[in-house]
């Protein structure tokens, strides 16, 4: 047995089970030594050291302990440090994006998944190149910017040409003044070769969700297809970093195993990657298993509470403050609401999760993946937001000027954020309330715009933001800093 070496190459030996088995156990040991966990959270809060914001973020046997204590006085201030990181680092910015599903063809086996092979009632549907079009010209059409395509694994319907041909098709459509600036691909682990390939097609992150850490759970949920390989599917971020995509996206699939293993699994996950690419993950999704044709969540074991959901996101903010945390129409209002102000930085708005959903008038539920508990359209998502004091953000600059990866990660400690992401998420904004936004949800727009202007920190950007955003008004579009 090799042990836990977070330099490896191997799954086993970055994921050692062991290693999650011993930090569960280190957790329970100490989960009422209020002192060392005091002293945890002491070393997790950012502190200004000269010009830039430092937050040393936990290992995994660290937060494990955060996540295992049942103190309600600490509690409370691991909530309250979640939310100073989330302030700080993130400010009250949050990224909208959409899912596209571009086929429901899936060669796998996995229980929880409706695509899955052998379920002979959901019809499958591939969209052609002429049909992205419609659905991107429909997304443009509700203001979206930045995608994440999702398909089935499937090497006769979904080759990895169709995917390419699929990001050339989205990147070609401007409609009015639509425009898709980012598109993000959550597609089946893959070779180095076809990485390269999604690099080279100007992917912005890749997102794969490890669906569960634990090796045996997964292979008895992934009972056939190559998704059945627990080793290939987590090694994958490694592949795709070998081929130069630096901005990689976890997950595990909530609600499949016992959630504290999990939780370790996937901060051994990022520390990996750090530990061998100098970059931990660019993003972490955090779903929860859903009903679906032929899928009963009921039927796995392992649901968890919203208070442990809650925790769960906290924790995770506290140990991986540079990164980006997702949350889906999964969730209901209320869940996303209180995610938001824990540590959740992207929300995907007015998604349809069926193949060719957008397109149709109707919400589709026959080739749809999952049930979504939010199904409010992307205009009342934004308005909701500017109502609860965020700014909805349709920015996808960093990528588009090369800050990807650690240099992403620089930007966020330099403490430049309020000069960059803030104004860019104003002038997105801007371009949204002008191109697509109802009445009502304008007028709390530009007021926010108004205030949120001031909190520009430096002069000579605040003064461009102004003029940028009065050419923007003028007809103008795609400003960034
Ligand atoms: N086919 C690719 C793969 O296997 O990684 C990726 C795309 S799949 C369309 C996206 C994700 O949806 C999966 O990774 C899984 O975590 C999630 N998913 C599948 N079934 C789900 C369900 N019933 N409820 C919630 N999420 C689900």
């Amino acid at each position: 047995m090799a042990g836990y070496n977070v330099r490896s190459g191997k799954a086993d030996d970055f994921i050692d089970h062991q290693e999650i088995l011993d930090t569960l156990e280190y957790a329970d040991a100490h989960k009422n030594d209020i002192k060392l966990i005091e002293e945890i959270l002491h070393k997790a809060r950012p502190v200004w050291k000269g010009k830039l914001l430092d937050c040393k973020g936990l290992d995994h046997r660290e937060a494990s302990l955060l996540l295992a204590c049942e103190d309600p006085g600490i509690n409370k201030r691991i909530v309250e440090l979640a939310k100073e990181i989330k302030r700080a680092f993130y400010g009250n910015r949050i990224v909208l994006f959409a899912p596209l599903y571009l086929s429901n063809y899936c060669v796998n086996g996995c229980l929880y998944c409706p695509y899955h092979m052998k379920n002979k009632t959901i019809p499958r549907k591939k969209l052609t190149q002429e049909e992205i079009r419609a659905e991107v010209i429909a997304l443009q059409d509700m203001g979206h910017k930045r995608l994440a395509i999702e398909a089935g694994e499937d090497p006769v319907n979904n080759p990895i040409e169709y995917i390419l041909d699929s990001i050339r098709t989205i990147y070609s459509v401007h409609h009015k003044n639509g425009d898709i600036r980012r598109v993000n691909v959550n597609i089946a682990a893959t070779t180095v070769d076809e990485y390269r390939m999604l690099k080279d097609a100007g992917i912005g992150t890749y997102i794969l969700f490890q669906e569960t850490y634990h090796r045996e759970g997964y292979e008895t949920l992934h009972p056939t297809g190559p998704k059945s390989d627990y080793s290939w599917h987590t090694e994958a971020m490694d592949r795709a970093m070998e081929a130069g995509i630096d901005d990689v996206g976890l997950g595990v699939l909530f609600g499949l195993d016992k959630y504290r293993y999990e939780f370790a699994g996937l901060l051994m996950h990022a520390e990996h990657l750090e530990a061998v690419h100098g970059v931990g993950p660019h993003t972490i999704s955090f779903p929860r298993v859903k009903p679906a044709d032929d899928i009963d969540p009921d039927e796995f074991d392992n649901g968890i509470s919203d208070e442990i959901f809650e925790k769960i996101i906290a924790c995770a903010r506290i140990a991986v403050p540079y990164t980006g945390m997702i949350i889906s129409t999964r969730e209901s209002e209320e869940v996303r609401r209180m995610a938001l102000n824990m540590g959740i930085s992207q929300i995907s708005g007015g998604s349809r999760t069926s193949v060719g959903g957008y397109t149709s008038k109707e919400r589709p539920h026959d080739t749809e993946q999952f049930d979504v508990s939010d199904r409010r359209s992307l205009d009342e998502v934004v308005g909701w937001l500017i109502r609860d004091g965020f700014i909805p953000s349709f920015c996808t600059a960093c990528y588009r000027a090369g800050r990807t990866g650690d240099r992403f990660m620089s930007l966020c400690k330099s403490g430049q954020i309020q000069n960059c992401c803030h104004p860019n998420a104003l002038m997105t904004l801007e371009e949204y309330l002008e191109d697509y936004a109802s009445p009502e949800t304008k007028i709390v727009g530009t007021a926010m715009i108004e205030r949120e202007l001031l909190s520009i920190p430096d002069e000579k950007v605040r003064e461009m933001t102004r003029e940028h955003l009065a050419e923007i008004k003028a007809g103008r579009r795609d400003f960034r800093f």
